[in-house]
């Protein structure tokens, strides 16, 4: 009996501290996110998001990006808040005109150089939602931008009609405890006015990260199989989906997603991400 009320007290002991370090950790989180202070600078936000337009202005983005696989000629690190690709000529570059993209086109809000790499690496792995708020809310505005321009031109691409978040592996989501790229796609779904269907596409394999592998057999042997559709029937209906991410580096993985959500009947995928990482051997 007194061992069964010490493992009670134990139990309950634990309990009461693991939920004040929750109350501590949101309490937290929620007084930065609210604060009303830039995330990049500390100082007072001028804008309606945790980014200021003074560092706004001066994040790095994509310059003269290929319209198809979104890598950049040249990044710069100042300049203007408008759609970076829209600045100077694009045009679809070598390596795609070889071989397009099972995508129909990857974009981003910024170039993956200093500060915007410190920025997501605090975001991912010390949890600084204020940061994500930011970054996914100046990508938000990108993409409004951008599908706003394209159907009042022509039309052709129109404005895709879901949101899906790039899945995270179950076991990932426990070392890291958030869903990044979920985060993302939630605030600009609800930006869009687009429905989240993330929770109908599941990562089933644990996979090496794509930064670690070295060649592109590799990256294709990684993620093969990785993907997996939960409820076809909740896709029906969408053929021109949004695939999101945070940082695009090889498109490997959301080729290999973007096949998934094709062989499911969805005839067009859109990919964004906060940022596009120059890499030599992409793809
Ligand atoms: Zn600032
Ligand atoms: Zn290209």
């Amino acid at each position: 009996m007194q061992q069964k009320i010490r493992c009670c007290l134990s139990a309950l002991g634990f309990i009461l501290i693991f939920a004040e370090t929750l109350r501590r950790v949101v309490a937290d989180r929620l007084a930065h996110a609210l604060s009303g202070l830039c995330c990049c600078c500390g100082l007072d936000s001028d804008t309606q998001t945790t980014l200021c337009s003074h560092c706004l202005a001066g994040l790095p983005r994509v310059r003269r990006a290929c319209p198809l696989c979104g890598l950049s000629k040249e990044s710069v690190s100042e300049g203007d808040s408008s759609d970076p690709h829209e600045q100077g000529p694009a045009s679809v570059c070598a390596r795609c005109l070889t071989q397009a993209p099972v995508f129909s086109l990857c974009r981003s809000a910024f170039a993956y150089s200093s500060p915007i790499d410190q920025l997501i690496t605090d975001y991912k792995f010390n949890e600084r939602l204020d940061i994500g708020a930011g970054l996914s809310d100046e990508l938000g505005r990108v993409m409004e931008t951008y599908y706003s321009v394209s159907e009042g031109s022509s039309g052709v691409n129109g404005k895709p009609s879901a949101v899906i978040a790039t899945p995270l592996h179950p076991r990932r989501l426990r070392q890291r405890g958030f869903d990044q790229a979920q985060f993302i796609a939630r605030r600009v779904a609800r930006r869009l006015a687009l429905p989240d269907l993330s929770k109908r596409v599941a990562r089933i394999r644990h996979t090496t990260p794509q930064t670690e592998t070295k060649t592109k057999a590799e990256r294709q042997q990684n993620l093969r199989c990785a993907f997996e559709i939960k409820n076809r029937e909740r896709l029906s209906g969408h053929s021109h989906v949004l695939v999101i991410d945070d940082v695009i580096t090889t498109t490997a993985t959301v080729s290999s997603l973007t096949t998934v959500l094709r062989d499911a009947g969805i005839a067009k995928v859109d990919v964004w991400g906060i940022a596009r990482a120059e890499l030599r051997s992409a793809r």
